[in-house]
């Protein structure tokens, strides 16, 4: 048991060395998911999600490495790269489309989120409205009055925030009467199992009403079926996401997949 507990440790300082020098080496990669609306099946966002090619090992998921970024100082400046790396990609874009970037707690709780996203957006020019970050339920277990503030400057940027995952974490409704979100994101492990007969439709269904009357928009997320497609629709969620409308892919391929959109 021991032993185990020391390889693994000596795993993730090997992953961490990794990280760094992928980092210095401008060895990581954004690839980018669509986020279709589903009234009209027309592109919203584009999601941007890391990837890491390991010389050695092949790709290491991001649930894999972003933990272990976490835990050190990394996870800062990885975030930054991939703001600005993301708010660039966006200037090549219509501007109907925006772009979401994913934003650990880690990172939140940093004193420099605020100058990391004013920089992102001031070196790409890209409109603040046009960035969205997705924030998971774990920002909240910080000190209540440093998230008030951090919510309260964003805001004032004009950025827009998303609430991802939403029913994996320590849920409460209260923090979406408390916080400014813009969009619930629906956790995958809700869509998964909606058409079945005692499945997650009227966990769904109620996040939808509380969203709608709070002037939010739902996306859900891993949608890989039609049938949870049509369900999703009837139960009246705005968007969706998942790879039955498209797996995550490269920067470069984008442009194809807005030109079978027909929006320019
Ligand atoms: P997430 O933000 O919830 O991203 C959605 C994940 O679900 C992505 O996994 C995506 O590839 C996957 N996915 C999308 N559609 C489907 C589907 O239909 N079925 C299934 N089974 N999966 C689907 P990925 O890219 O491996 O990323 C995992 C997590 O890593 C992300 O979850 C996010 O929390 C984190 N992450 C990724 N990029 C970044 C980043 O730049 N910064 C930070 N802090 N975290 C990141
Ligand atoms: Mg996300
Ligand atoms: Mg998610």
């Amino acid at each position: 048991y021991s032993v185990d507990l020391k390889d693994e440790a000596e795993e993730r300082r090997v992953l961490e060395e990794g990280l760094r020098e992928a980092l210095a080496d401008d060895l990581l990669e954004l690839h980018y998911q669509p986020v279709v609306r589903t009234e009209d099946n027309m592109v919203v966002t584009f999601e941007a999600l890391i990837r890491w090619e390991h010389p050695e090992r092949g790709t290491i998921s991001p649930d894999v490495f972003i933990p272990i970024a976490e835990e050190s100082d990394l996870i800062n400046q990885l975030g930054a790269w991939a703001l600005n790396r993301a708010c660039r990609d966006a200037m090549a874009w219509p501007k109907s489309v925006r772009v979401a970037v994913n934003v650990s707690a880690a990172q939140f709780a940093h004193s420099d989120l605020i100058s990391i996203v004013t920089d992102a957006l001031d070196r790409s020019g890209l409109e603040a409205d046009r960035l969205e970050l997705e924030l998971t339920e774990s920002v909240f277990m910080g000190d209540g009055d440093t998230i008030d503030d951090i919510f309260r400057a964003l805001k004032e940027l004009g950025v827009r925030l998303a609430l991802d995952d939403f029913g994996t974490g320590y849920s409460s409704l209260s923090y979406l009467q408390r916080f400014p979100f813009d969009k619930i994101k629906i956790d995958r492990c809700f869509v998964k199992d909606i058409i079945e007969s005692a499945g997650s439709s009227t966990i769904v269904q109620a996040v939808v009403n509380i969203a709608t009357v709070r002037n939010m928009t739902t996306t859900a997320e891993g949608v890989e079926t039609e049938p949870q497609r049509m369900m999703l629709r009837a139960l009246g969620c705005t968007d969706m996401q998942g790879y039955l409308i498209s797996r995550p892919v490269e920067a470069e391929a984008l442009a194809r997949l807005l030109q079978v959109q027909g929006v320019s």
